[in-house]
């Protein structure tokens, strides 16, 4: 299974420009990343088969932080079909975690810099019902409490699968073509080039996410990245989770991993 992985890899995508030996991409990528702090799961958009992983209980529900927030972004459209606010982000005192604010954001900045005040103004204004019709699509699970924090991915309050939620943004990049879903893959592709995902660069869509640690041994936090590409058509979805580190520190691992992908067969 693992060798056909990698023959479909290596014919299905220019992007990686490598020479594909026998050896499988997971086996490669447990080489070149054996810190058992990191987990990770390479999905393929279009088939939807894991292509490698490493990544202990995935099918177990965790807190992903931020990594909701494209979701909330979705349920809100839903139901405001005006299209989405401009919002001033003042820092602390909306209860964002940057202190001295963001300031004037429309939903691509939002999305880039993962604020909260933002989020939260947002996610205040998104009905459940409208949470529960984008999560069926998506193949996501509702939160246990309907609130803004829980929206937002706050507090580790709202659980996903490693599995469903590397999925759901695998069916988010085939839908692309959906006027919603498109303002919502630029405020990814602006995330990688310029927002808290920033050490992935162009050429790729990302979201980060910093959530409470669930695994052992215990760290005060993880950091998660969900990142699409190539950013023009995406084939694979990658979601890395670093242990005890925030959400922009996984996105530099993905960065090294994704160029691992590109040049290190
Ligand atoms: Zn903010």
């Amino acid at each position: 299974v693992r060798f056909r992985f990698t023959i479909a890899l290596g014919l299905a995508l220019p992007f990686f420009a490598a020479t594909i030996h026998d050896d499988s991409v997971a086996r490669f990528l447990d080489r070149r990343f054996p810190s058992s702090n990191i987990s990770y799961l390479l999905v393929n958009v279009r088939e939807r088969g894991v292509t490698a992983s490493r990544w202990y209980d995935a099918d177990r529900p965790i807190p992903v932080g931020s990594l909701v927030k494209p979701f909330t972004a979705l349920a809100f459209a839903e139901a405001h079909p005006g299209g989405f606010p401009e919002f001033t982000c003042r820092g602390a005192i909306d209860r964002c975690w940057l202190a001295r604010g963001h300031g004037r954001l429309n939903i691509t900045g939002a999305i880039a810099q993962s604020c909260n005040a933002y989020f939260l103004n947002l996610a205040a204004r998104v009905p459940p019902e409208a949470m529960r019709d984008v999560v069926a699509r998506f193949g996501l699970t509702m939160p246990p409490v309907q609130s803004a924090d829980a929206y937002i991915g706050e507090h580790g309050l709202w659980r996903l699968s490693p599995d469903a939620l590397v999925q759901a943004y695998a069916e988010l990049a085939s839908r692309a073509d959906d006027p919603t879903v498109s303002i919502i893959l630029a405020g990814m592709a602006e995330c990688a080039r310029h927002g808290t995902a920033s050490a992935l660069g162009a050429g790729v869509l990302a979201k980060t996410g910093t959530a409470p640690c669930t695994h052992e041994p215990r760290a005060t936090g993880d950091g998660f990245v969900l990142a699409l590409y190539p950013a023009s058509s995406p084939q694979f979805a990658l979601l890395l989770r670093e242990h005890g580190a925030p959400g922009a520190d996984a996105a530099r691992i993905a960065a090294q991993f994704l160029d691992a992908l590109r040049t290190g067969f």
